[in-house]
């Protein structure tokens, strides 16, 4: 196929009719380059209406974007002083900081977050995560080894090379910031793929890295599909690492494609179906403020959404009532572009089926709508947040995850039998309780086989904590120190001392 032709700068309009500038084509070593796959429409799930189309990669361009970073690992990165590479970040966190308004303008016009929070929480925490990063930068050491009196020995973290990272659209830069910090902190290069229904907040991210001054061919960023480009990518050998983020059944692709290939290190954060415990003595008022934000937030389209709500029958009928005053007050649907909107449209015409589809399914299992269940005005991608009660573990509402704002509210009696059903599930990736005493936060924080357990809280997160799943919610740790592991192998050195001395 040859190169497309469209120019790489775009206006475009937001919805409150502002224009705003904006990066289409791939971003190879550098420069912004057309693509020579399909153009693909990028649309406003606000208002339905194609915001542009952006370019994308085939097998030549992922190509041309692993050579570039193979070539800079190889000749320059690798050389630039630990101190340097921190400065670096340090200089792109600034230039974030800068334009803060812009990223979180980008965020929430191509995913349809509200702006506040695209402002507040998405583009604020990916600042200090590349902050947080950066001061690793030069901190990354290996060990000495005593072995025997005549040879020396230490260990060197060594960074992997090339890093090749696909993510999702749901917290488009900040889930960009999760893998590029920590992959750049420790000396790799990146290819990263964006999802193409959320492409443009990373090609303004990309300029941002060349003018703070990354030697071309650290940061490439290219747009596509997932069957297409995301497989070229997964599958190429000249990438070390594949650093994934979505759906667990796209995780088992990615790695088939690692064994069919180069058998590449893989970091898999996927799916979940956390569930939030309620215990018969906690703080109701709390319990119920904090559980409405952990489905809520973003739509429900996190993927450690607190989506089952376990209640001790006792409190059930109270704690009902004052979750769904909880959601009242907290969610106030809009246009992301209104300063008091917390939830925005669902991503696409996809999802928002398909969450539809679950409202019904769960209807027809049984559940009960408590509130909520229908779509929301008439334009746009918008749904209610819904809470179905009357429901067991064995639903499909209860097992699979609907990625959208939709919870399901089971009674339990014992606190061992609120832990088997929290269990009962594929997916591993986070958890909560709410209780008074101690003893019970204790007990079910470590018989929850999740990566994280919040207590009298949920959905908290610090860049300098780890993050990651257990059991289908796959493997390795983003954020904090054991993210560095992730980006770097360790190299053994032996050294014999001469026996002339
Ligand atoms: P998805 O369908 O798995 O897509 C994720 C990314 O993978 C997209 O860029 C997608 O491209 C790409 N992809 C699809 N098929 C591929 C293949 N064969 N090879 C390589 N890449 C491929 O997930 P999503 O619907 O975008 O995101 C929602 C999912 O992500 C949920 O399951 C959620 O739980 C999970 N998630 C997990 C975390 C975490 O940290 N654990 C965080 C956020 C989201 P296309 O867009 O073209 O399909
Ligand atoms: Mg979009």
């Amino acid at each position: 196929m040859a190169a497309q032709t469209q120019p790489d700068l775009q206006t475009v309009r937001l919805s409150n009719g502002k224009p705003i500038t904006v990066h289409t084509q791939l971003f190879i070593n550098n420069e912004f380059v057309p693509g020579h796959g399909p153009l693909i429409e990028t649309i406003n799930p606000a208002t339905e209406e194609v915001i542009c189309s952006v370019h994308s990669a085939d097998a030549q361009d992922v190509d041309a974007a692993v050579a570039a970073a193979n070539k800079c690992y190889n000749e320059t990165w690798r050389k630039v002083a630990p101190a340097e590479r921190g400065r670096l970040i340090n200089k792109l966190a600034d230039l974030m900081e800068r334009d803060k308004d812009e990223l979180a303008t980008l965020d929430a016009l191509d995913n349809g977050k509200a702006f506040t929070v695209a402002r507040d929480v998405d583009i604020t925490d990916s600042i200090a995560c590349f902050r947080y990063f950066a001061g690793w930068a030069d901190k990354i050491h290996g060990k000495t080894i005593d072995t025997t009196h005549d040879k020396w020995c230490y260990t060197r973290h060594e960074p992997l090379g090339v890093v090749g990272a696909v993510i999702p659209w749901n917290y488009p830069t900040m889930m960009a910031a999760w893998k590029f910090a920590p992959a750049l902190a420790t000396g790799n290069c990146v290819v990263m793929k964006t999802s193409e229904v959320t492409p443009l907040p990373l090609y303004k991210f990309a300029a941002l890295c060349k003018e703070a001054g990354f030697p071309a061919g650290v940061v490439n960023v290219i747009t596509g599909y997932g069957h297409t480009t995301g497989a070229f990518l997964s599958a190429h050998k000249g990438v070390s690492k594949m650093a994934f983020t979505g759906s667990t059944m796209t995780g088992r692709k990615i790695m088939e494609a690692s064994s069919g290939s180069n058998l590449k290190k893989l970091q898999l954060e996927l799916g979940g179906k956390s569930a939030q415990i309620v215990c018969a003595d906690a703080d109701l008022e709390q319990a119920a403020e904090w559980s409405a934000g952990g489905i809520f937030n973003n739509h429900g389209q996190s993927c450690n959404a607190g989506s089952r709500i376990l209640v001790h029958e006792s409190i059930h009928d109270k704690f009902v009532d004052q979750f769904i005053q909880a959601t009242k007050n907290m969610v106030k649907i809009g246009d992301p572009f209104d300063e008091d909107t917390f939830q925005g449209p669902q991503i696409n015409k996809a999802q928002f089926e398909k969450i539809l589809g679950y409202i019904e399914i769960g209807q027809k299992e049984g559940a009960v709508i408590a509130h909520g269940g229908k779509r929301w005005g008439n334009k746009g991608y918008y749904i209610e947040p819904t809470v179905f009660i009357n429901v067991n573990n064995n639903m499909r509402i209860s097992r699979e995850e609907i990625f959208g704002p939709v919870v399901v509210i089971i009674k339990f009696k014992t606190i061992d039998e609120a832990i088997d059903i929290a269990n009962d599930s594929d997916y591993g990736l986070a958890g909560g309780v709410y209780t008074q005493n101690l003893d019970t936060a204790l007990k079910v924080t470590s018989e929850i086989k999740t990566g994280t357990m919040w207590v009298n809280c949920f959905d908290v997160f610090d860049q300098s904590t780890p993050f990651g799943g257990y059991k289908q919610s796959g493997f390795g740790k983003e954020l904090g120190k054991y993210a560095l592991q992730e980006y770097t192998q360790v190299k053994v050195v032996k050294i014999l001392m001469s026996s002339k001395i």
